[in-house]
This record gives structure tokens, C-alpha cells and sequence, in this order.
């Protein structure tokens, strides 16, 4: 998943964007309001980690904004990313900041310090209510994928899976049956000035295929990929 950390932290913000790399994220940091508003414009990020004491200002602010105003249309996220699961962090323990970010539409909060687990567990419960899902597992026709644990059984079996093909993998589980374009899959899987080649999603693809079967991701011809709403 893309998330974007707005952090002024260098410590905590490098400590958690090595943690989300590790659990198969994309992480993008940002260290104060300005720079989140702007890469908020450009891409379309799966969830926020947001910090509220900010060097130009506070993060509820930008909360506010982003719940209110419109990012332009990205591709696949048609102008509203208002509703991007937003996780708040603080350090202040006052349960007032707590409430005022909730009520702010924040999805969930963290008090720091905390700890990397804890925090990567909320953003898969904030990713599960986002896809309507309240089980953990994601059961599709033979296949059980776990996203704390990054496992794929097939038919009971464990098929190993590595880390960018498990993103790709739940991208279009979650987001099923809807067509993911090459770009907007990149997007999900890389962040800013990773380097890629060109041809990485489509390798991806062929190596879930061999793995899970040809069957379980479609191809749109010069569109992009699906995954069926039901297995078929
Ligand atoms: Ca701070």
C-alpha cells in the first residue's frame, strides 16, 4: 500500500518508513504541511500516517482540508481521496486531541512512542473497514491471504510469495473487480524516486500466475489488470 508519513521527526519518520517497507508498503515522508498538501495533489495514497505538531502548523489542519477539499482527479480516484484512511499520531496525551482528531475525520490514532507492530496493525484494520471487510483473512476461491502475516495458501497449501508480488496481489484483491492500471499499480507498490524498470508489474503478474494459477488476474489489453469479483 502507498502511504504517505507526515512526520518532522527525522528519527521517527525514517524508523517508520523503514517499518512500513518491511511489512511490503510504500511509504512517501513528508516532514511538515506544505510538503503533504503537495504530494497529496499528485498521488493517491492508501492511507496517511499523520503527525499533529507540525513545524508550519498543525496536522489536524490539513485533516480538515483534506476531508473538505478535493484533491484534483487522479487517475483511478476520481478528485474525492477525502476519504483516505487517515491514521493520527501524537505525543500529546490530552484525550481532547484525541477526540478533536477523530472528530476531524481521522480514522484512528497512535499515541507515541509506540510501538512499529502496533501501528502497522492499525493501518490493516484501517485497510480492512476501508474495503468493508471485517475478517482479517481474505478468502478467494482456493486461495486464504493473511495480510499481517503475508501468507498465500492455496487449497490449504502455503504458496511463497515475495513482498512486491504480495502488494500487487492485495492491491487487486482489495480493490476487486476493478481495473488497475499499470501506473496506478506502480503507484501502490513504489514511492517516489524508487527505481523501477519498466516492465516490473507485468513481471510481477507472470510470476502470480505461475504461482496462483492463470485464471485469478485478468488483463484489460492496453488498460491494465483485474481481479474478478468472484472467483470464476
Ligand atoms: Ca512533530
Amino acid at each position: 500500500m502507498r502511504v504517505l508519513v507526515v512526520e518532522d521527526d527525522p528519527g521517527i519518520a525514517s524508523g517508520l518508513a523503514t517499518a512500513l517497507r518491511a511489512d511490503g508498503h510504500a511509504p512517501d515522508v513528508c516532514g511538515n504541511l506544505a510538503g503533504a498538501w503537495a504530494a497529496l495533489r499528485v498521488e493517491a495514497f492508501d492511507a496517511l500516517l499523520l503527525d499533529l505538531g507540525l513545524p508550519d502548523g498543525d496536522g489536524l489542519d490539513l485533516l480538515a482540508r483534506l476531508r473538505r477539499q478535493p484533491t484534483p482527479a487522479s487517475e483511478g480516484h476520481p478528485g474525492t481521496p477525502s476519504d483516505v484512511p487517515v491514521l493520527i499520531m501524537t505525543a500529546r496525551d490530552g484525550v481532547s486531541d484525541r477526540i478533536a482528531g477523530l472528530d476531524s475525520g481521522a480514522d484512528d490514532y497512535i499515541v507515541k512512542p509506540f510501538d512499529a507492530n502496533e501501528m502497522l496493525a492499525r493501518l490493516r484494520a484501517m485497510f480492512r473497514r476501508a474495503g468493508g471487510r471485517a475478517r482479517p483473512q481474505i478468502e478467494y476461491g482456493a486461495l486464504v491471504i493473511d495480510p499481517a502475516a503475508h501468507t498465500v495458501t492455496r487449497d490449504g497449501v502455503p504458496v511463497s510469495i515475495g513482498g512486491r508480488e504480495f502488494a500487487l496481489l492485495l492491491a487487486l484483491l482489495q480493490d476487486r473487480p476493478r481495473v488497475m492500471s499499470k501506473a496506478r499499480l506502480e503507484a501502490a507498490l513504489y514511492g517516489f524516486g524508487e527505481g523501477l524498470e519498466s516492465n516490473a508489474i507485468e513481471v510481477h503478474v507472470h510470476h502470480l500466475r505461475r504461482k496462483l494459477g492463470d485464471g485469478l488476474i485478468r488483463t484489460v489489453r492496453g488498460v491494465g489488470y483485474f481481479i474478478p469479483e468472484q472467483p470464476g
